[in-house]
């Protein structure tokens, strides 16, 4: 049998990192991480290629790393092709990062596998805006196309007279408009692919957040029908097989009326897939490490109809309460508090929906 222990690279040492070392070691992986301080989550956790070190510390990466993977779609597009011109393979691929690092290639993306999006203008002027806002209609959200997250870099327009204030805000700088999609609830699925084009996917999830930032996962979602689950089956299947993907894809989607409507894409391991630490046969983290070493993808099944997940934010909290709760488990970055950051979660399986809200409920105080 040919040995299965491969040095694996990662763009960033935050918690995905960690977490990726911490489901890869049981599997023999080693981990190194590119990071940029030395007290990042992922500190210790591997070999630490820091920028503050005499050497080059993306050479040192190169030298030792087998495949790279990356933490986040804002990964600088110049280092990647640095390890893939050395020879290392960086996956999930560099197209999945040119089509996530801009909103607008994005949803041009989803609209050529028809995969359905809000309605949206790319634009690069106020007078744009404003033009683009009379076809769109409103209510309308303008973001940057490029650099936001958890909400950041997002104006919302109810009224036309807000357009130079909008402009003002987000910067004056290319902004994508989208048409306000009336949601009943925000949903997000994950997937992953094999080297050998091996598909796998967790099933839809529901996501609670809070001012931009994601704060209770319910896994899986209640009461979606088969055709939903299959129609967000194959927009991850489409986009996989597009960017000709390895590794976990996270799609994060809109449950309307009429059907799912996609809002962004993640190529990496998602927030929205931590429940699946405990909460599923495999999890992101797992099978993120398994795509990226060419073994077998294992079993997404969840172990209960009854998981959740809830950030920890900007404070730790009560954990010992929560680590009093069967079927619990706490999960903690290593990170100082701060407003808004993520310090950690808190992963629920429970027996039943009873059971289960009888865990939320003493575990509120983590919530908004
Ligand atoms: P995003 O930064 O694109 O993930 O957006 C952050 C949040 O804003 C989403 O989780 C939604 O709650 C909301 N949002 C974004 N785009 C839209 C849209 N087109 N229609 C309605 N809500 C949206």
């Amino acid at each position: 049998m040919t040995p299965i222990t491969r040095n694996i690279g990662i763009l960033g040492a935050g918690q995905l990192g960690r977490m990726l070392a911490m489901a890869g070691y049981p599997l023999g992986q080693k981990f190194g991480f590119y990071g940029f301080s030395k007290d990042e989550p992922s500190a210790m956790l591997g070999h630490m290629f820091t920028h503050d070190d005499e050497v080059d510390a993306l050479e040192q990466l190169i030298n030792w790393a087998d495949v790279v993977t990356y933490e986040s779609e804002n990964t600088d597009p110049a280092v990647v092709d640095a390890i893939e011109a050395a020879g290392v393979p960086v996956l999930p691929g560099r197209d999945a990062l040119y089509y996530s690092q801009h909103r607008g290639r994005e949803k041009t993306l989803f609209r050529e596998l028809g995969i359905p999006t809000a309605p949206f203008r790319v634009v690069d002027s106020e007078a744009a805006l404003a033009q683009a806002v009379r076809e769109i209609g409103l209510p309308a959200i303008a973001k940057t196309t490029t650099g936001g997250y958890d909400g950041k870099g997002q104006y919302r327009l109810k009224t036309a007279v807000e357009v130079p204030e909008a402009w003002r805000t987000l910067g004056g700088r290319e902004l994508i408009v989208e048409g306000f999609v009336p949601f009943e609830r925000e949903l997000s699925m994950l997937a992953a692919r094999g080297r050998d084009g091996q598909m796998v996917f967790w099933p839809l999830v529901e996501n609670v957040h809070h001012e931009g930032i994601l704060r209770l996962t319910r896994a899986p979602a209640e009461d979606v029908d088969p055709d939903t689950e299959q129609a967000a089956q194959g927009y991850l299947r489409r986009l996989m097989e597009r960017l000709d993907y390895v590794g976990v894809l996270a799609l994060e989607l809109f449950d309307t009326a009429d059907g799912l409507v996609a809002n962004e894409m993640a190529p990496r391991v998602h927030n929205s897939g931590h429940w699946s630490i405990e909460g599923a046969d495999t999890s992101q983290f797992e099978n993120h490490v398994r795509a990226l070493v060419g073994l077998p993808l294992g079993s997404t099944r969840p172990v209960s109809p009854w998981c959740a997940m809830i950030n920890i934010i900007g404070e730790t909290g009560p954990v010992e309460e929560a680590l009093r709760l069967p079927g619990v488990h706490v999960h903690l970055y290593d990170k100082a508090e701060r407003p808004g950051r993520k310090l950690g979660h808190i992963n629920v399986v429970a027996g039943s929906r009873h059971e289960l809200e009888a865990r939320l409920q003493v575990l509120a105080p983590f919530l908004p």
